[in-house]
């Protein structure tokens, strides 16, 4: 376990030192800032959309590393998803970080998995999560531009 452990560790901390998809995105479809007082994270997470697919997607700012490794691991994860699996994949992952109890609707977290250690550290679900609440913004404020009548 002490092993399992440290390997998460080290995936954390490499996400923190080498983010991916981190850069400020020029003419981004949706776009949305996110702040998690607690801690002092701050992030603004972009993305293009196509046909509902979550064509490209980058974050940037300033975060701890739990922030910063999430973030940049939910770009990864998100990158060719259509909305509704990426609302899956948020709601599966939120509960990974909170909630022991069985969700049979879940979806596989991935890698995700490694930032679940965070459960033990309530103040960190905040961090672990901003990235994606941001997205969600995103998401939201693109829909409500978008006049389907
Ligand atoms: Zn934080």
């Amino acid at each position: 376990m002490e092993n399992l452990r440290e390997l998460y560790q080290e995936v954390i901390l490499d996400h923190n030192k080498n983010p991916r998809n981190f850069r400020k995105m020029e003419k981004p479809d949706g776009f949305a800032h996110g702040t998690n007082p607690l801690c002092g994270d701050q992030i603004d997470v972009y993305l293009k959309l196509t046909d509902g697919i979550v064509e490209e997607i980058s974050f940037d700012g300033h975060g701890c590393a739990i922030c910063t490794s999430s973030a940049s691991m939910m770009t990864l994860a998100l990158k060719g998803k259509n909305e509704a699996e990426a609302k899956a994949l948020f709601k599966s992952f939120h509960h990974a970080l909170t909630d022991d109890a069985p969700h049979p609707e879940d979806v596989p977290l991935g890698k995700l998995k490694v930032l679940a250690g965070v459960k033990e550290y309530p103040v960190r679900v905040k961090c672990a999560t901003l990235a994606w609440h941001t997205f969600d913004a995103a998401l939201k404020k693109l829909q409500g531009d978008i006049t389907t009548e």
